[in-house]
């Protein structure tokens, strides 16, 4: 059965709606008129057809679904004690170099049963719901060792077929630190990675996408380039973390290889960004982590200036963005990126869903945009318009949050 739901002020997203002054294609009295999963229609709201039932929000915005490009949002156990550490002057390196962070979440992950790993992340993304979120990207790359990699593959897959969380996306995290059980053997690692394990996670249809954490303490161009390889082989996208405390040629690699995205970005070279643009790949940016990281922003202005595509993530992880919050992510990057605030919100919907389409795939439904034929994901906001978005920080704002038709989260009215 169709309805139609109206608000003041119907923020599309969509590119053909927009204009000088109206870059988010906002219609004021607007609605849309859901169908099952889709949008049917979208318009002003004296033109809704006749015969279709109205849900009048009254005087407030109504958004596409938020779109989270970038977690790691599948783990287990808890950094409180690293974190005291680093809050108290310690070093995110060192402490990385000594056996914490990524690798003693990598403990706790290889001690966890596949189902506790599949409640942590269903909670999380539950929650992420409450926040505005329809769609969330989320990374292996805690299990490390292959047995445990493929447990976390399966968790997330497992995660994804609920139907009352958001709509996840699954990416390889194929190099993200080396297990302390390879020490000894990184070429081996890496070869494994690519020869065998690239090609299982694709054959079980378990991501969407491979991804390498490129970095001077992480891995090196030339290892990133032997699983990209092996990904495009067997038709598997490509996002790179990259140049989040130096730059060592990551962004050149992405744009090689055709990237869908390079992520975090803190650190790359002018040409490196010249390239990017140029292959179309697009800039995830986290600025929760650089926040915790006390770093200094991304270059933003001259990623803009080249024509590379700017998305927003929240990086949702146990050590470095210790949030779930998308946006609060889009907070920062306003407050200490110098993102504008429209600018802001299509990084975190059309920019960021249009980031996890992989090239290769056809028939899926439109996300983080409101028109005909795509994916009825909408937020209903406790907010009189769509830049408040980017003010109360650290709460949630949202009244209602539907996912292909679904409510997935609805806030409980009170007077
Ligand atoms: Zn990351």
């Amino acid at each position: 059965m169709k309805v139609a739901h109206a608000a003041r002020r119907l923020v599309t997203c969509d590119a053909a709606r927009a204009a000088a002054g109206n870059s988010l294609g906002t219609i004021e009295d607007g609605a849309i008129v859901v169908d099952g999963d889709r949008v049917d229609w979208v318009g002003s709201r004296s033109d809704i057809p006749p015969g279709i039932p109205i849900v009048d929000h009254g005087d407030v915005a109504l958004t596409p679904g938020l779109v989270d490009a970038h977690t790691h949002a599948c783990w287990a156990g808890s950094r409180h004690a690293e974190y005291a550490l680093r809050m108290a002057g310690g070093d995110y390196e060192a402490i990385a170099r000594a056996g914490g962070g990524i690798v003693s979440t990598h403990r706790a992950v290889v001690a966890a049963t596949r189902d506790h790993l599949v409640g942590g992340l269903s909670s999380r993304l539950a929650r992420m719901a409450t926040l505005g979120v329809t769609t969330v990207e989320v990374k292996s790359g805690y299990g490390l060792e292959p047995d445990a990699e493929r447990k976390q593959l399966e968790a997330i897959n497992e995660a994804a077929r609920d139907m009352t969380l958001p709509h996840v996306v699954p990416t390889y995290l194929a190099l993200h630190a080396l297990p302390p059980a390879a020490r000894g053997e990184r070429d081996r690692y890496v070869r494994r990675a690519a020869d065998e394990l690239v090609p299982q996670v694709a054959e079980a249809g378990w991501a969407r996408f491979v991804d390498a954490y490129v970095d001077r303490d992480a891995f090196q161009v030339a290892e990133a380039r032997l699983v990209f390889d092996a990904a495009r082989r067997v038709g598997l996208g490509v996002r790179v973390h990259v140049g989040q405390f130096a730059d060592i040629g990551g962004a050149e690699l992405a744009a090689e290889v055709g990237a869908s995205t390079v992520d975090h970005v803190e650190h790359v070279s002018a040409d490196g960004v010249a390239r990017l643009a140029a292959a179309g790949t697009r800039a995830v940016l986290l600025p929760t982590a650089s926040f915790t990281l006390a770093q200094a922003p991304p270059p933003v202005r001259a990623l803009r200036e080249a024509g590379v595509e700017i998305v927003i993530a929240s990086d949702a992880n146990p050590g470095t963005a210790p949030t779930e919050s998308l946006p609060l992510a889009l907070c920062f990057a306003v407050r200490s990126y110098g993102v504008g605030p429209e600018e802001a919100i299509l990084a975190a919907t059309r920019v960021a869903a249009a980031c996890l389409r992989h090239p290769g795939m056809s028939g899926e439904l439109e996300r983080g945009v409101l028109q005909t034929g795509a994916a009825a994901d909408f937020v209903v906001w406790d907010l009189p318009h769509e830049l408040a978005i980017l003010q109360p920080w650290g709460v949630s704002r949202t009244r209602l949050v539907v996912r292909e038709g679904l409510v997935i989260h609805e806030a409980k009215k009170r007077g």
